[in-house]
């Protein structure tokens, strides 16, 4: 078997590096042949003997460089249990399911526990058996005694891997922990206890926030330290997810939003704007017909008499197709300019209109019709295109003008216009704009008329009204969205009168989770249901700046490759693709391009139905629960069997998903569900082809469909992949390159329910996909680069709150603080020209429960120096009094549980 690995890992920097791995295999194959004659207690007894010396050792640095010197011998004697373990067909439950251990190392294997032991990431294909390989890594950075944890998508995997892996560790003498949802915090403590935790991303996170952010003792923390990690389905986590951070929240003290008294008008807005938009497409429609080069075989603009037109602006008007005669302006000094031309080309062009109407409605049923037409759909192009420039900016702004408000797919984000403005509020068109506060507030401040509690006064009720304004516009631009770009089954369902976010990456329903920002009360109230308290967070932490904490990081996935800069760059990892144990018999066909979905799902399904007549199992990915839904009505009316998978129910789901390779089945999936379990062939379907897969979409990340593909054709069994694809799928509609498309579809001249299939259309759904990933990489690097900023305060403020958490006195660090701090400010206002007592009171009011007055404070018969001990003494005492006032109650209640 060394030998075709060997084979396979010549040449580039990735199989030079692998290469100089092959030694450390036969090491520790050899120690494995040595080890054969041990008694079970001898090779027990080396767990023992490490985990003493280790715990010796004090320095980290020290403690690694032993452990890559005992490397081989320890994986060896993980290897070693594993056999004695097959030997012996030890069984076991896992997940309530019996079980009978039959996995002994490959050398594959081997070489993916040593780079997951350099803290890289090993890329292995689906079916290669990870699961088996982060058992010698663990097994090895547990021995320090600081913990190892193995990080999980969700509480299902957790579960099964640690029991099932808990086997090995339990024969060598490890302790093997596991992080639950529903756990209370005493369980979890014991189980970070353990030499090994395994525990999904969300578990470990939102531990990690509890800890620094809400316990007030020592005692109530559960984690001990972030040492060494391995990060199952590595992309899955630190890319999909990462796109969300962990956040605690509580409700807000106050809620001042008014969505549902703008729902009415808003609803209304997005009506109008609907009409608006199938009005100006009708219009392009007629103008459409008007360009039909089969119609009118030569343009010419049309001269008017009697006005001045030079050669340009005719030239420009042929160019784009304006008659001079219609052009505004006409007479105006009897001269006719290029911007005239170019304004009335708006008007005519039916390019421009449907461009109008994308950005007022991007989902507009004529503009999407349209955009299958190849030369509609360039005329379309060809207009956006233009208006991007910079020299037009003005001109985009006059278009989106004549809506009532826009709205960019893209960015996700909605804008009202003066109209629409005008229309939410006729009497007022300016309570839709901020106003300039901080020039209102330098003229309060000259006015030399007012007294300073005038000017306070006054400035803050512009305060009041800016912020009243401000949350008038946030809950109109919000309810715009929710309108517009959320729809119902897609982004979110109704469950229990309650709005339930859809994770559009994965399918999987986020229950609990809320979009930020006052979106998901826009969004409730759009669907009529109860519009939740707005929530406040209390701690945050983004999944990056979480698994940088650990001292070591390692990862595992079959899809890594394509993401490998972003890995190196956010999270110093690099990558190390690891061969396969057999060689690969996957045939991965073209993609099928359609011109619209609904002939591309009608193909799919007579895939579905050959493969099942000949009892071919197929699993088809889907990149939502709305398509996967759809495909099952389809599939119904066919009647052809199948299962539904949609990553809601992890546990039911991998027991379809395990079943999903015998004769005859189907199962339909989001691409996350079942993600993890294995796909095991049933009798007589390696002879029928093996596994069919098939992809009803190109997903936004070439990963994604990759580890679709990866389901198929596991350890060297057979399997095919084939990806539908419709210019009407959103990847090609955003981002294809849609001029480039056109053209192909011209030159193959695509007729209604034809398909195309050549290897250059699957590049330019690639380059497509590539352009996505690039835009998500940014959106992800955007919310890195915030979080590193509030990552520094939490360091600092964690930090120090652990130091008083632990610390015996802590009156002794709250006094430091308070030397510190006052004197500071009291010199601030005071030891200046002019004093300023107000300010002061003002500032130890809001800071400390003085009460404070002018009388009591006294201010003007003291220095500077004796102004900010009298403060301080005062602050003291306030908090003896209170601290004394605490202390007393706290002891009552432990009093009163502990009899
Ligand atoms: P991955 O996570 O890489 O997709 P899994 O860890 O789920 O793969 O393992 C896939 C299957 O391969 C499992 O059924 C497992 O029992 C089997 N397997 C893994 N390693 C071995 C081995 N060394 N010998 C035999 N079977 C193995
Ligand atoms: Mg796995």
């Amino acid at each position: 078997m060394v030998g075709w690995i060997l084979k396979k890992i010549l040449g580039s920097k990735n199989q030079r590096e692998l290469k100089r791995l092959m030694p450390i295999a036969h090491r520790i194959n050899e120690f494995d042949e040595q080890f054969k004659s041990l008694s079970d207690e001898a090779l027990r007894a080396k767990t023992a003997a490490w985990k003493e010396e280790l715990a010796k050792i004090l320095e980290p640095q020290d403690q690694w460089n032993r452990l890559d010197e005992i490397l081989p011998e320890a994986f060896a004697v993980v290897k070693n249990a594993a056999r004695r373990l097959k030997e012996r067909q030890h069984t076991f439950t896992v997940c309530d399911q019996p079980m009978t251990w039959d996995m002994v190392h490959f050398d594959v294997q081997l070489l993916g526990g040593v780079v997951l032991h350099r803290g890289r990431i090993a890329e292995m294909a689906t079916g290669e058996g990870k699961t088996l390989v982060a058992t010698l890594p663990l097994y090895l950075n547990a021995l320090t005694g600081r913990g190892a944890h193995l990080v999980t998508v969700n509480d299902y995997l957790a579960r099964r891997d640690a029991e099932w892996m808990g086997q090995l560790y339990d024969f060598l003498g490890l302790t093997v922990g596991c992080i639950q949802h529903d756990q209370e915090p005493d369980i979890r403590r014991e189980q970070y206890a353990m030499d090994i935790t395994y525990g999904t991303n969300s578990e470990f996170g939102f531990d990690y926030l509890r800890d620094n952010g809400m316990a007030t003792t020592r005692e109530q923390q559960v984690q001990r330290g972030y040492h060494y990690a391995i990060v199952d389905e590595v992309d899955s986590i630190l890319i999909d997810e990462a796109r969300t951070p962990l956040i605690i929240s509580g409700p807000a003290t106050i809620s001042t939003h008014q969505y549902d008294k703008w729902k009415p008008l808003i609803e209304q807005l997005v009506r109008k704007q609907t009409m608006l938009c199938n009005r100006i497409a009708s219009e392009a429609v007629e103008l459409f017909d008007r360009l039909d080069p089969g119609k009118i075989p030569t343009f010419t603009p049309n001269e008017p008499i009697g006005v001045t037109v030079s050669p340009e602006v005719r030239k420009l008007a042929a160019e784009l197709r304006v008659h001079l005669t219609e052009v505004a302006g006409t007479g105006k000094d009897g001269k006719i300019t290029e911007s005239d031309v170019r304004y009335a080309a708006s008007k005519f062009n039916p390019g421009i209109l449907m461009f109008k109407v994308k950005l007022g409605q991007p989902r507009n049923k004529q503009l999407l019709r349209m955009m299958e037409d190849p030369d509609k759909r360039r005329a379309i192009d060809k207009a956006e295109l233009s208006f991007y420039q910079d020299t037009r900016k003005e001109e985009l702004f006059a278009l989106k003008e004549e809506l009532f408000f826009t709205i960019d797919e893209k960015s996700n984000e909605a804008d009202l216009s003066e109209q629409g403005r005008m229309f939410l509020n006729p009497d007022d068109p300016n309570a839709f704009v901020l106003p300039d506060l901080i020039n209102e507030f330098t003229e309060i401040d000259l006015d030399p008329e007012l007294s300073q509690e005038e000017k306070d006064k006054r400035k803050a009720e512009r305060q009041q009204l800016c912020d009243t304004q401000a949350e008038r516009i946030h809950n109109i631009s919000q309810l715009l969205k929710a309108y517009c770009l959320f729809e119902k089954d897609v982004q979110y369902v109704i469950e229990e009168n309650k709005v339930v976010i859809v994770d559009e990456f994965t399918g999987r329903k986020m229950p609990g989770r809320r979009w930020s920002d006052g979106l998901h009360q826009a969004v409730e109230a759009k669907e009529g249901v109860q519009i939740d308290r707005e929530t406040q967070t209390l701690a945050t932490i983004t999944i990056q700046n979480y698994f940088r904490l650990y001292q070591k990081l390692a990862g595992m996935t079959g899809t890594a490759e394509t993401e490998a800069a972003e890995f190196h760059d956010i999270y110093k990892l690099d990558v190390n693709m690891i061969p396969t144990n057999r060689p690969i018999a996957r045939t991965d066909y073209n993609d099928r391009i359609y011109k619209t979905r609904r002939e591309k799902y009608s193909s799919v399904i007579n895939e579905i139905r050959e493969c099942h007549n000949k009892q071919q199992p197929v699993l088809v990915g889907t990149v939502s629960v709305e398509a996967s839904e759809l495909l099952s009505r389809m599939l119904k009316r066919e009647k052809i069997p199948h299962n539904v998978l949609n990553a809601k129910f992890h546990m039911q789901e991998a027991e379809i998903v395990q079943r999903a390779g015998q004769p005859g089945t189907v199962t339909i999936s989001t691409n996350m569900a079942g993600r993890g379990t294995d796909i095991k062939l049933g009798a007589g379907v390696p002879e029928r082809g093996g596994l069919m897969v098939i992809g009803t979409e190109r997903h936004e990340a070439r990963r994604i469909d990759r580890q679709l593909r990866g389901r198929c054709a596991r350890q060297g069994d057979p399997g095919s992949s084939r990806f539908y694809v419709s210019f009407e799928d959103d990847l090609m509609r955003n981002f294809g390159a849609a001029d480039r498309m056109t053209r192909i579809m011209e030159r193959f001249g695509l007729e209604e329910g034809q398909e195309l299939e050549h290897r250059w259309l699957n590049k330019s759904v690639e380059t497509a996909q590539k352009r996505v990933e690039q835009r998500n990489y940014l959106v992800r690097k955007r919310t890195l680069d915030f979080d590193d900023v509030m990552n520094m305060q939490r360091e600092v403020v964690y930090t120090y709150r652990n130091e008083t958490i632990d610390s015996e006195e802590p009156r002794r660090l709250i006094y430091e603080v308070i030397d510190e701090a006052v004197p500071a400010k009291v010199k601030e206002y005071l030891d200046v020209d002019e004093p300023n007592y107000t300010g002061l009171i003002h500032w130890v009011n809001t800071t400390f429960p003085l009460g404070l007055t002018k009388e009591k404070a006294q201010f003007e018969t003291r220095t500077v120096e004796e102004n900010a001990q009298f403060l301080i003494e005062k602050i003291k005492n306030a908090y003896e009094r209170k601290s004394s006032h605490e202390e007393r109650p706290r002891s009552k209640v432990s009093n009163v549980t502990s009899s």
